[in-house]
């Protein structure tokens, strides 16, 4: 077991920061201080975060740190803290490590005995997971899903039936074959995009995936949330469950019940047999309690 204490030890420190998603104002006191005072900050693209340090006054020499140098850099970035020095990583925008790169150095900082803090801040995911007003947790952040349609729809049915509020990252130039492919896997979900999150053009589009929706021209960067499963809001659930448990006494297999009611109700087999065992899984239960 590693055991840190991040504000008892004396030892070199990376700090993980979390910068602005747009608006250079999202960013902590703590944060720009932590920058200020170490030795060096390791940046996913130095000029795009030059800016973040210029506009604050910050005159920490930055090193380059991305996913196409990631793997070469860690011993340097073990070297520097062996020297004695504090580093600090930062991403492009938002929390290093949730979609960014970072996630083998801190194992590999930290399995070295250093110390890994995290400073708080923006990310554009819990941003859009409030702003959608589903229910905030239980939540499943995803990030980017495949790009290929075949897989990004694998992905998804393995996600349809789960009863947490979904939250994605999709590039605009795939938002209109998301929304699509998003269509074709779930049924009536209520979708919110968050686009351009903290800056000038920020827009909120609500929709259900029922309703046709225009997308094209959609530009900048999104968040996308999908309300989880409930199966309840499908169909009435007693309903259902009363509908099969009668067509299974009048000798219909269960298998041929679920098939029936799922297409009189115009819903998906799955979803019917999902609630169905749900409910054979408590009614067993509460008969051996
Ligand atoms: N580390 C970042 C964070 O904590 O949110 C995410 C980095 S990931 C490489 C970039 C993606 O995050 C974008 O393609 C977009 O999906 C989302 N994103 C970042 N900034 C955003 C913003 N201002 N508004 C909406 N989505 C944003």
């Amino acid at each position: 077991m590693i055991r840190q204490s991040s504000f008892l030890e004396d030892t070199p420190k990376l700090y993980l920061v979390a910068t602005p998603i747009g608006n250079l104002e999202d960013i902590t006191f703590r944060a720009v201080n932590i920058l200020k005072s170490v030795d060096y900050i390791y940046a996913e693209d130095t000029r795009t975060s030059g800016q973040l340090l210029k506009h604050y006054d910050i005159k920490t020499p930055m090193k380059s740190f991305h996913k196409h140098n990631e793997t070469s850099k860690h011993k340097a970035i073990l070297e520097q803290l062996l020297r004695g020095n504090t580093l600090a990583l930062i991403s492009d925008a938002g929390t290093p490590l949730i979609s960014d790169p970072g996630e083998q150095l801190v194992e590999i900082v930290s399995s070295n005995g250093f110390s890994v803090v995290p400073i708080p801040g923006a990310s554009a995911s819990i941003s859009g997971l409030i702003v959608s007003g589903f229910k905030p947790h239980p939540y499943l952040f995803y990030g980017f899903l495949p790009s290929k349609t075949l897989q990004r729809e694998a992905v998804l049915k393995n996600l349809r039936w789960l009863p947490y509020t979904l939250v994605f990252y999709e590039s605009p130039h795939r938002i209109e074959a998301f929304v699509e492919s998003i269509k074709s896997v779930f049924d009536s979900r209520r979708v919110i995009i968050a686009r351009e999150l903290t800056k000038r053009f920020e827009e909120i589009l609500r929709f259900d995936l029922n309703e046709s929706v225009d997308l094209s021209g959609l530009k900048g960067e999104m968040v996308v949330v999908v309300e989880g499963f409930e199966e309840s809001k499908v169909l009435g659930k007693e309903t259902l469950i009363d509908r099969i448990e009668l067509l299974i006494d009048d000798g219909v297999s269960e298998k041929e019940a679920i098939k029936q009611v799922a297409h009189e109700e115009n819903v998906k087999k799955n979803m019917v047999y999902m609630t169905y065992q749900t409910y054979k899984k408590q009614f067993r239960n509460q008969n051996q309690e």
